[in-house]
């Protein structure tokens, strides 16, 4: 069966096929998650993301996870809010999408994503969660692959607000 679930924890040590990265368009790490990702995997990491070429936003790039419990990483820049007249909710929705898309092509079965773009690049929680949820949902609909996708959250407030767009989205 499809499903999304919503867990608390630390997206480094999470099990799955994919790992999704919330990068910078550079690829060349970064703080936050991206920094976490980057220490956990080891530098072989790095030197993946050097011949890559940078990302542009929205779009997504995948390499190996190396020391990484998974077996993929999936690098997505989100958009850094702007106060929401620069395309930033249709960006934040092709960072899922674009990733999950990936994903199938390298027959991920199980995916996991940090709360894209909500850090450092300050989108508003209670405006992303509904945008990541309905764009996994609507993914998953026609997904050949990828059944099991986990939202990791590394705080008690943003599970609370993917939980709360996850009972909204299962109840329109
Ligand atoms: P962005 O630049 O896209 O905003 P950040 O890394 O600053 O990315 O933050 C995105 C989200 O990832 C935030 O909710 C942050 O708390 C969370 N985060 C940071 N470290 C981890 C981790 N190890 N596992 C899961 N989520 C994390």
């Amino acid at each position: 069966m499809k499903e999304i679930t919503i867990t608390l924890g630390d997206i480094t040590t999470v099990k799955v096929d994919a790992i999704v990265n919330a990068a910078n368009t550079s690829l060349l790490g970064g703080g936050g998650v991206d920094g976490a990702i980057h220490r956990a995997a080891g530098p072989q990491l790095l030197a993946e993301c050097r011949t890559l070429n940078g990302c542009r936003t929205g779009e997504a790039k995948i390499t190996k996870g190396y020391r990484l419990p998974s077996k993929y990483v999936i690098h997505t820049p989100g958009p850094i809010w702007q106060g929401g007249t620069h395309h930033e909710r249709e960006l934040l929705r092709n960072s899922y999408v674009n990733s999950l898309k990936l994903a199938e092509v390298h027959d991920c079965r199980t995916v996991a994503f940090p709360s894209i773009s909500t850090g450092v690049y300050h989108f508003p929680l209670e405006r992303a969660a509904p945008i990541a949820i309905t764009a996994i949902q609507d993914f998953l609909q026609s997904a050949k692959f990828v059944e099991q996708v986990q939202m990791v959250c590394f705080d008690a407030g943003t599970k609370q607000a993917y939980d709360h767009a996850l009972t909204q989205v299962n109840e329109a």
